[in-house]
């Protein structure tokens, strides 16, 4: 049997196909055409699952912590309307129409994706390994193995490829990991160092993961504290892309901390988590929806409350 295996960010969602091997080169065009179009098809789902984020159980927060974490969500989704750097919401860029690879904001997006790519690469491993330890799986022999080559996966990387038909997406193809593919809409949509880090970041999480969920004792933790917090149920894929989400604050944070420079802390930081101020809010069995995924990162991240709340001006 062989695996190939997408993971993705933004609306996108990875998606696995199975099949026999070897496999004919037809089968295979077959393959990669089905590919191409899920891919295209990925941010136009006719038949998402709005409230598929069910309640499970009643949130373990405190209610001064929920004003707190309101007030955050509301300090983030009010500088995406003020900042001129903000990252555009997922559901405006579903809305735009597909932007050809060689148009000035796509470029300028793709070279800064690639000029951010080594940075985000270093912010990763760190954060990755501030995670392991935060959730106390660092010491266990296995893990440190695991951790290693994840590691190693994440310093293969090498290039962003702009891809058109990937419209709002980032991608990741477990059969080439050395690539992220970056949809051109979401290029000129991340407007900022900051947003475009968490996004790299995100990608760079699902290669550190790799394509037998090695991380997966570090990603259930996460999920299992995200669902606590929220009442939400983020087990499996969820717990994965809120993994990722997560190590994309964390990045973007030690990156403002490691370049300080005119603007509000709190506006660089709204930029990690902002494309997800939408008003047509919905997931999917893989994904929480944009405006859960805000709150639980927040949730998991009280330091990132307090500096949003604190260092607003
Ligand atoms: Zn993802």
């Amino acid at each position: 049997m062989k695996n190939i295996s997408r993971k993705d960010a933004a609306f996108g969602r990875k998606t696995q196909w199975w099949f026999l091997a070897p496999y004919s080169a037809p089968l295979r065009l077959c393959v990669e055409l089905l590919l191409l179009l899920c891919l295209s098809t990925a941010v136009a789902q006719t038949n998402p699952k709005p409230g598929s984020h069910s309640t499970r159980v009643r949130p373990s927060m405190s209610a001064e912590t929920k004003a707190l974490l309101d007030d955050a969500i509301g300090v983030v989704c009010t500088q995406a309307k003020l900042d001129p750097k903000s990252s555009i919401a997922i559901d405006e860029m579903q809305a735009r129409p597909s932007l050809p690879v060689t148009s000035p904001d796509a470029r300028a997006g793709a070279e800064r994706a690639q000029r951010l790519l080594p940075v985000a690469k270093t912010l990763v491993i760190s954060s990755l390994r501030q995670l392991a330890t935060d959730y106390g799986v660092q010491k266990a022999p296995k893990f440190q193995v695991k951790l290693r080559l994840a590691i190693a996966r994440v310093s293969e990387v090498r290039r962003v490829r702009p891809d058109m038909e990937a419209r709002d997406n980032a991608s990741v193809y477990l059969s080439r990991p050395h690539v992220i593919t970056f949809g051109t809409i979401f290029l000129a949509g991340l407007r900022s160092d900051e947003g475009m880090i968490s996004v790299l970041a995100h990608e760079l999480m699902h290669v550190a993961d790799g394509d037998n969920d090695s991380l997966r004792t570090l990603v259930a933790a996460v999920g299992n504290k995200a669902s606590d917090l929220t009442g939400l149920d983020i087990h499996g894929q969820r717990g994965e892309e809120i993994t990722c989400d997560l190590i994309g604050a964390m990045a973007v944070r030690a990156y403002i901390v490691s370049t300080p420079d005119y603007e509000s802390i709190a506006r660089r930081l709204a930029r990690s988590i902002q494309h997800n101020c939408v008003e047509l809010d919905e997931g999917d069995e893989d994904h929480l929806s944009p405006r859960s995924t805000i709150r639980t990162i927040l949730a998991l991240n009280p330091g990132l409350v307090r500096e949003l709340i604190n260092d607003r001006f």
